[in-house]
């Protein structure tokens, strides 16, 4: 018999204790809390699966570059540094660092958002309905059929129903669409990968009526291995490639970099 093991390609090198509590503790934990898990203390909880954000465990290099990091004021060298490796993924031209998505989401809907405005998406995060609503605005989800469908196959159910978004856009008035925004991968619809196609079609249908397009771009680059593996005429590109032109549809991006491999915050 052959055995295929997979070794993973790293060391684990630090450890953090866990507290254990038993089933009694747990239950006199949630009664205290009133049964709203935000009211329990972490320190409490073995599991923790509220959020993905900043879970994930850095490299040693990343470590290290915290030690290497320049404080200044102004003109930091570590701000040039991440300047210059954002713009060679996304081609953009101005980028602002933020503690992490929700507020980069803040600034940018708090600038165009605001009642009578309707922010489109293939499905809203969390956080940028809750920015868009709070100043005024209404935050709309377009998903294919096929996204909310849990038991059906597709390559690719995190992507936008074109047609909708055209003819939603049609009822409201281009006037009060300030942006459309597509977050890739779908998170709050599964996780699910959008197509290089969808991000082309919806580019086309912003082209038609003059509507800026932005990505939630979290998760780009699980996006980008999603359309090599299972977009055709992608196979042989490499990840910063596909990246590259899944950037090149979008007018900006708001990103969190709390996801992925990237750090615990940021
Ligand atoms: C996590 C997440 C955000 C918010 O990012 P934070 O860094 O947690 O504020 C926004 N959009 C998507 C798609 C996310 O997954």
């Amino acid at each position: 018999m052959k055995f295929k093991t997979i070794i993973e390609p790293f060391k684990i090198k630090v450890v953090e204790p866990i507290k254990f509590t038993t089933e009694q503790e747990r239950e006199e934990i949630l009664k205290k809390a009133g049964y709203n898990v935000f009211n329990i203390p972490a320190e409490d909880v073995i599991i923790d699966l509220l959020t993905d954000s900043g879970t994930n465990a850095m490299s040693s290099k990343q470590w290290a570059g915290i030690m290497d990091g320049d404080e200044s004021y102004a003109g930091s060298k570590s701000f040039f540094r991440f300047e210059s490796v954002v713009r060679k993924i996304t081609g953009f031209k101005h980028i602002i660092p933020v503690h992490q998505g929700r507020a980069a989401e803040k600034i940018l809907f708090s600038i165009v958002a605001g009642p009578g405005k309707y922010i489109p998406n293939n499905t809203h995060f969390d956080t940028t309905r809750a920015n868009i609503e709070f100043v005024g605005g209404n935050a709309v989800d377009l998903p294919i059929p096929e996204g909310i469908q849990p038991d059906l196959w597709h390559p690719f159910k995190g992507n936008m129903d074109v047609e909708r978004l055209e003819n939603f856009i049609k009822e409201k008035g281009p006037e009060n669409i300030p942006l459309v925004m597509l977050t890739v991968t779908n998170n709050s619809n599964g996780g699910q990968p959008v197509s290089m196609q969808n991000i082309r079609e919806v580019r086309e249908v912003c082209d038609k009526y003059g509507i800026p397009l932005f990505l939630d771009a979290c998760r780009f680059a699980e996006n980008a291995y999603f359309i090599k593996k299972r977009e055709k005429g992608y196979e042989n590109k490499t990840i910063f490639e596909i990246a590259r032109e899944m950037f090149s549809y979008a007018d900006g991006c708001t990103m969190s970099a709390k996801k992925d491999a990237f750090a615990n915050i940021g």
